[in-house]
């Protein structure tokens, strides 16, 4: 504080010299107040005995004052530019020491035509004045040191000029009585300086905290990609609606997930994707029945739609948004085109994550639906949530150890009708008494972390309950999605097969098409790295969706299973025997083994058959079994130390 000085004209910045102006004003008005009234009265007294034109200044000079006292008016002064402000403040300065020279001036014109009572009354009028004046401006030291020296000095010479008896005695008081007045003022202008300086500071800090608290705000509740509301923002706004008294309207709650948003980022780039983010994200905020939207994460949208709509008229209402959203979007010269599917539940439950489940719910069924399908949730889905939500505690609880059951299917070779090898196929049990097939829990599975987990027991056990090493059967297991692209694969389940003291080369690993195309770079990358470790794989469902040839070329295959959709056509269907006749001269020339499944009669099988397909699994060679019967029935093997677990 010391460095900026103590004085209001050194201090850099204009909220100082406000301060410092305001502070003057809540005291000259007064100030001026007491000269106009002792004036009048001074000019009262000596009406009759001084001049005329003496006295007739006073009424001159307080309007001078009065017309000042206007001027410095708090409410006037605070209307003021800060440049006006500093003129006036210099103006005050200079010319106090002025007027107040005036004023003593005029008073001592008066003296000589005085009686001794007047006399007594101008020493009386200029001291009070004086010491008003001084302490009146007790801010703004310069002045009062003018005031000072423009009273004391003149009056004290006059007095000692007069001859009056007790000159010097009342010169030398009223000197010293200024001289620490003067000495105050400096002490109130200091401790202004400091109190206002710490004012300004405080001010500062203050609002200093404000906006880093509100750019934290916005940080914590802004969509850095699209400009709009984040998950946590467009959250709070739906908890806000749950948190109304429970007679208000709860909104609907959209959720929309843009289809093929993953084909745009890949084939047009990052830079694309993000760009559809934002025009989707301005398409839902310029829709007129949406009250709030923000982006969930990815390419997946919540939008709240006016609660008053019923469920026909926010059908309608997401039917529009939903076509407004397919609407071409130009990027570089390219034409992007996406839609999406959409969610929908009347925002009812307790809080924001139970709405999200059910709104997450239906928009899961509107993609399996597909073509941007619109779905509300209903009371038939809630049951099946509360099925999905028990059942997936109970997965969450349980040790998969226990619960978990493994049933074989063999793999033909119909050329010799031996079996060679056999597909372990997981069961679960919730209670240890039911058991549900994979299409049941393996969405369970991998909501809930525990594929990897799933995968390795598989593993274990299957080589455990048919020992290959012995039984001199291939064993198949199945992959999940998430076990493509899981870090260290290859190296896991080597360590798996190398425990249970068997040969990679007798674990054919199947994975999906479906599963490679989730990151196809990484999965061939796994692919190859599992290759080196020994391990056979098999491209399973071949033929089932959407499959690619060109991935037999691409990828390090050793089978291909034909999927049982095509066994169904082989025997009647003259164009699936073309094409899959093709795709077994391919998998020839390409070196890679062929098999089918889902095989359930004699008819398929010879259909497959003439197509040069050998290896056959199916209903019609044997339906899954448990190890041991499996073994036993399926490839004679009883007889062998095969042991079953669980
Ligand atoms: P998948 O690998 O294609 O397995 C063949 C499925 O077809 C099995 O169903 C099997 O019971 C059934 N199947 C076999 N022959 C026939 C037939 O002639 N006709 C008909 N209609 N169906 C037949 P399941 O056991 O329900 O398994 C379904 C899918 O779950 C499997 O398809 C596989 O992708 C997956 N899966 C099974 N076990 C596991 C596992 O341990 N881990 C993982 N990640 N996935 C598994
Ligand atoms: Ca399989
Ligand atoms: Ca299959």
């Amino acid at each position: 504080m010391r460095r900026y000085g103590r004085h209001w004209q050194q201090r850099p910045g204009d909220a100082f010299t406000e301060a410092y102006a305001l502070s003057v004003s809540h005291r000259a008005p007064l100030l001026y107040l007491v000269v106009i009234f002792n004036t009048l009265l001074v000019a009262g007294c000596f009406l009759g005995t001084a001049p005329l034109a003496l006295v007739a200044l006073a009424p001159v000079m307080s309007i001078v004052a009065a017309q000042r006292a206007f001027h410095w008016m708090p409410d006037k002064v605070a209307l003021r530019p800060v440049e006006q402000l500093r003129t006036d403040l210099m103006g005050m300065q200079r010319l106090g020491g002025w007027a107040a020279l005036v004023f003593v001036s005029w008073s001592l014109g008066l003296y000589p035509y005085g009686d001794s009572g007047q006399r007594e009354l101008l020493h009386f009028v200029i001291a009070v004045t004086m010491f008003s004046a001084i302490l009146g401006m007790a801010n703004s030291p310069q002045t009062a040191l003018r005031f000072g020296v423009a009273f004391t000095l003149p009056w004290s010479l006059f007095l000692l000029a007069t001859g009056h008896p007790d000159a010097r005695a009342i010169a030398a008081a009223q000197v010293f009585i200024t001289v620490i007045l003067l000495a105050m003022t400096q002490i109130q202008h200091r401790d202004f300086v400091r109190l206002e300086l710490s004012r300004q500071l405080l001010v500062r800090r203050e609002r200093q905290t404000a906006e880093l608290a509100s750019a934290h705000y916005r940080q914590a509740t802004v969509d850095h990609l699209t400009g709009g509301r984040n998950r946590r923002a467009i959250l709070a706004c739906l908890e806000d609606y749950l948190a109304a008294p429970a007679q208000a309207v709860r909104p609907w709650l959209a959720l929309f997930d843009l289809d093929g948003f993953k084909h745009v980022n890949d084939t047009y780039g990052h830079a694309a994707g993000d760009h559809v983010l934002s025009v989707v994200n301005q398409r839902i905020g310029a829709s007129e029945e949406v009250t709030a939207h923000g982006r969930l994460g990815g390419d997946e949208f919540a939008i709240l739609f006016d609660g008053a709509f019923n469920a026909d008229e926010v059908m309608v209402a997401a039917k529009v948004l939903s076509q407004a959203i397919r609407e071409p979007i130009p990027f570089n010269g390219a034409t992007l085109r996406l839609f999406g599917s959409i969610g929908l539940f009347r925002a009812e439950g307790s809080t924001a994550s139970t709405c999200l489940e059910r709104a997450d719910a239906a928009l899961y069924k509107a993609k399996e639906l597909g073509d941007g399908a619109i779905v509300a949730f209903g009371p038939d889905d809630e049951v099946a949530l509360q099925r999905r939500i028990a059942v997936m505690r109970q997965f969450n609880d349980c040790a998969l150890e226990d619960r978990l059951r493994l049933l074989y299917q063999p793999i033909f070779d119909c050329r010799d009708g031996r079996v060679v090898g056999m597909e372990a196929l997981a069961r679960w049990s919730p209670d240890g008494i039911e058991w549900q097939a994979p299409g049941e829990f393996l969405a369970i599975a991998d909501a809930t972390g525990r594929t990897g987990e799933l995968t390795r027991l598989v593993l274990a056990r299957t080589l455990a309950e048919c020992r290959p090493w012995e039984t001199g059967l291939e064993v198949s297991i199945n992959l999940a999605a998430r076990d493509v692209v899981r870090e260290g694969l290859a190296e896991t389940i080597a360590a798996i097969v190398a425990d249970a003291g068997a040969s990679p080369s007798s674990v054919m690993l199947e994975v999906t098409e479906r599963a490679l195309q989730i990151d196809p770079k990484r999965a061939a990358a796994q692919l190859i790295a599992l290759r080196e470790k020994g391990f056979r794989i098999a491209l399973d469902d071949f033929g089932a969706g959407w499959s690619s040839l060109s991935q037999l070329r691409d990828l390090p295959l050793d089978r291909i299973k034909l999927d049982r959709q095509l066994v169904g056509a082989l025997s009647s269907d003259p164009g699936a025997r073309a094409v899959t006749g093709m795709i077994v001269a391919l998998a020839w020339q390409l070196g890679i083994g062929c098999s089918i499944e889902g095989v359930e009669s004699e008819a398929q099988a010879n259909a497959a058959r003439a197509l040069g397909i050998h290896l056959m699994q199916g209903y019609h060679f044997g339906r899954p079994e448990p190890a041991a019967e499996a073994l036993r029935v399926y490839a004679g093997l009883s007889l062998l130390s095969a042991v079953s677990i669980g």
